[in-house]
Formats: structure tokens, C-alpha cells, sequence
């Protein structure tokens, strides 16, 4: 493939120029562009390793990691089957959670159990197999009593799975104030097509880094480096709502997850469509949410927000993590999809470790696994 955009010729003179040219406080080790949950635990882990990073976001507001609820939870499907390396990719997510936690004076990370109201006798039972001996079964419990029986319409009775929830907007506001008070932050659009490519590196409007990584959400498509990774972005919308008197620490699961925010006050969602035309609040979407909590709540709601975004899926549901094999100074860190506060920190540490250590990366999660459509 030709490169996506012109290149700066380099020569060692060339180099050995720029590099006199760009004075100390200047040049960086890595260029970061995105500080959604992706940038953020990427930009963190590299900083934590004593690398120098520059963050480039535009504070967009309506971006996944803005809209999500910061759910992690080890089971999905019907059969209730562990998460993708769940067993792997959680503890490294709690240690990176808890240490940020610690870094930055907050409290972002709340283990909880996710209360799972069933929907159907066959899926009490598929509960019960599955807690009896699946993969899943460490993290899921019958209950020993009922819970939430004045608030919740539950005819088969639920089950508890032992979750987490990453309150992303106490998270993504704080690391972004220490970045900031070391100048470590531009709140700004990056733009691509400034950026020139050199023997040892990059630069970028008077700046110097090794290498430039992309952390850009839904913006990753339209990247020249990267049209060639295969994308399925799908939306996502989800409401706000209030139930007075119903006050609880757990995570509600049924056709609708509701997940405690302050009070009785809960994030409501989501939907799911592959097929949109823009990434703005539908009332289609709103009139099945609704439709979804009065299946769920014995209690009147009301509506308070309704906010929607587009999940960064990949079509094999694996993040997209690493180096362009043809311009090396050019990386991606993307992909998360709907699990990205369970996946972000783990791959954020591979990527860290192949960056750092040259330590080889899962393949799933390794772009190499699209060499042949990015060259
Ligand atoms: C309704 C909904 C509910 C969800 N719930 C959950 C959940 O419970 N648990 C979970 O784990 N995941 C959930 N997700 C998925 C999760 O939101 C994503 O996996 C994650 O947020 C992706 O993060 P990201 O940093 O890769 O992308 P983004 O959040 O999109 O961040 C990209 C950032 O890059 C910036 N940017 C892009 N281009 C540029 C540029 N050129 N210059 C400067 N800045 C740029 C954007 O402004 C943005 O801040 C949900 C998603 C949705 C939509």
C-alpha cells in the first residue's frame, strides 16, 4: 500500500536536524490522540512506565466512554457463559482501577453485585446449571433471600453475579486534571493530515514524539492509517431516570440494566443498532427503554436524560491494538466495544509491554492480525 499521506523525506541529516530543532520541552516519547477510556488507561500506563506523553483530545461530549455506564460484568450470553479471559483481563483491570484510584485521590471503581432478574424459567435454569458448574461458576451466587421485591416485577425469581462498575466520569475528569497540570493535555482536534512521518519518529505543528498512537473511538474508520482494520461501530442509547424511594448499591439486570448513579437516580440502558444515521437520541430507542422498565419496576420512573453514542466495535469483537506494520512511528489502541472498562486496562498493559519490552501481545487482540489489509 502507498503511504495514506505524504511523507517527510528523512535522511540522517534530516534527522539529526529535527532533532536539533525541537527543543527539550517539545518532544515527547509518545503522541496520544483520544482521552476516552482508551487514551486514558493508555496515556496512564505509559506515564507510569516514566514515559513522556501528550494527550490531544477535543472534549467532545457525546463519546462512548462519556455515555457508557462502566458496567464489567464476567458473564453474557443466555447460557451465562465467562467473559472473554475474564479470569486474566479483571484482576488487571482492579489493580490498574485501584492504583488510579490512589493516584488521583478518587473513588471510581465499585465492585457490586449485579442482581439478575429472570426473564423465564428457562433461563432460571440455564442460572442454575451455570452456577452449579460452569466457567462462570466463581462468580455467580443463589441468593440465600430475596432482594428489591416492593421495586421489581420478578415472576422467575434472579440470581446474583459478582460485577464492578467503573464510574467513568469521576475517572476521565481527574486524569485529565493531572495530565493538564503537567501540560501533558491539548484540548484540541488532532489532525491527521499534519502529521509527518520521519526516520526516527514523528512531528506534529512544531512538535516531536517516537511515535503517535490513536486512541480516537468511532473516528478510527476514517483514519488513513487504518481504513484498512475492519470496523462494525454499532449505537448505543440509554436513559437517566429517577425511582423515588428505590435506593440500592446493586446492579439491576434484566432486558434493562440499571445502574446506580446518586440517590434514585440510575443510568438506564442500553439499545443496541448496528443500523443509524447519526449518532443522536431516538425516540424510537427512548419508547423501548421505557417499555423495558415498566416490564421491570412495580414503581412509577421519570425520564431525566436520555443520551446515546457509538460503541468502537471491531467485526471480530477483539480490540485493535498496535504498530502499523508499515509505519512503525504509528500505532492504535482501539476496538473496545461494549466491554471497554474490562478490556482497556489489560490491553493497555500488553501494548505497554510489547511498546517497552518488545514482550510479544495476544494475537487476538494484535493488529497484525490485519497485516495484509493495512500494507
Ligand atoms: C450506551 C453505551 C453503553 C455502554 N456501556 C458500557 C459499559 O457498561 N461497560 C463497558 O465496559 N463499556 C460500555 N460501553 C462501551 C464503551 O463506552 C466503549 O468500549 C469505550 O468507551 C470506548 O472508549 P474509547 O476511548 O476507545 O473511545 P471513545 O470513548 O469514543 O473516546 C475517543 C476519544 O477521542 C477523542 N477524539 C477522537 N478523534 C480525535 C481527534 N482527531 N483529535 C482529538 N480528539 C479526538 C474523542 O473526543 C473521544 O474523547 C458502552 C457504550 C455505549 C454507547
Amino acid at each position: 500500500m502507498a503511504s495514506p499521506l505524504p511523507l517527510v523525506a528523512g535522511t540522517f541529516c534530516f534527522g539529526a536536524y529535527i532533532t536539533f530543532a525541537f527543543p527539550m520541552a517539545n518532544r515527547y516519547d509518545y503522541i496520544i490522540v483520544g482521552q476516552g477510556i482508551s487514551g486514558t488507561l493508555l496515556s496512564w500506563e505509559l506515564h507510569q512506565a516514566g514515559q513522556r506523553v501528550l494527550v490531544y483530545d477535543d472534549a467532545r461530549p457525546h463519546t462512548a466512554s462519556r455515555t457508557a455506564a462502566g458496567i464489567i460484568n464476567p458473564v453474557s450470553g443466555r447460557r451465562f457463559e465467562l467473559a472473554w479471559l475474564y479470569d486474566t483481563i479483571f484482576p488487571e483491570a482492579q489493580g490498574t482501577y485501584r492504583a488510579l484510584e490512589a493516584a488521583l485521590g478518587i473513588a471510581c471503581f465499585h465492585p457490586r453485585d449485579i442482581w439478575s432478574v429472570w426473564p423465564s424459567a428457562q433461563m432460571r435454569d440455564a442460572f442454575g446449571e451455570a452456577a452449579g458448574n460452569g466457567q462462570a461458576a466463581p462468580y455467580m451466587e443463589q441468593p440465600s433471600s430475596a432482594r428489591h421485591g416492593n421495586e421489581l416485577l420478578q415472576p422467575f425469581g434472579a440470581g446474583i453475579v459478582k460485577g464492578a462498575n467503573v464510574q467513568l466520569g469521576a475517572l476521565l475528569p481527574a486524569w485529565r486534571a493531572a495530565l493538564q497540570s503537567r501540560e501533558q493535555l491539548r484540548e484540541e482536534r488532532f489532525d491527521v493530515r499534519a502529521l509527518e512521518l520521519l526516520p526516527d519518529g514523528v512531528a506534529y505543528k512544531g512538535l516531536q514524539a517516537k511515535a503517535v498512537i490513536f486512541c480516537e473511538g468511532v473516528e478510527s474508520p476514517a483514519n488513513p492509517y487504518f481504513g484498512g482494520l475492519k470496523f462494525l461501530p454499532n449505537k448505543g442509547e440509554a436513559l437517566v431516570v429517577e425511582v423515588p424511594g428505590f435506593e440500592t448499591p446493586d446492579i439491576i439486570k434484566k432486558s434493562i440494566t440499571l445502574v446506580p448513579l446518586e440517590g434514585c437516580t440510575y443510568w438506564a440502558g442500553a439499545s443496541f443498532s448496528w443500523d443509524y444515521p447519526d449518532a443522536a437520541p431516538t425516540e424510537t430507542a427512548r419508547a423501548s427503554l421505557e417499555s423495558s422498565l415498566l416490564e421491570l419496576l412495580k414503581v412509577p420512573f421519570s425520564v431525566k436524560g436520555h443520551i446515546a453514542a457509538v460503541r468502537p466495535s471491531g467485526m471480530d469483537r477483539r480490540p485493535f491494538v498496535g504498530m502499523h506494520p508499515k509505519y512503525p512511528q504509528v500505532g492504535i489502541f482501539n476496538g473496545m466495544g461494549s466491554k471497554g472498562c474490562s478490556l482497556a486496562p489489560w490491553a493497555a498493559a500488553q501494548f505497554r509491554r510489547q511498546l517497552l519490552e518488545g514482550a510479544p501481545m495476544r494475537p487476538e487482540i494484535d493488529i497484525k492480525r490485519y497485516f495484509n489489509a493495512l500494507r
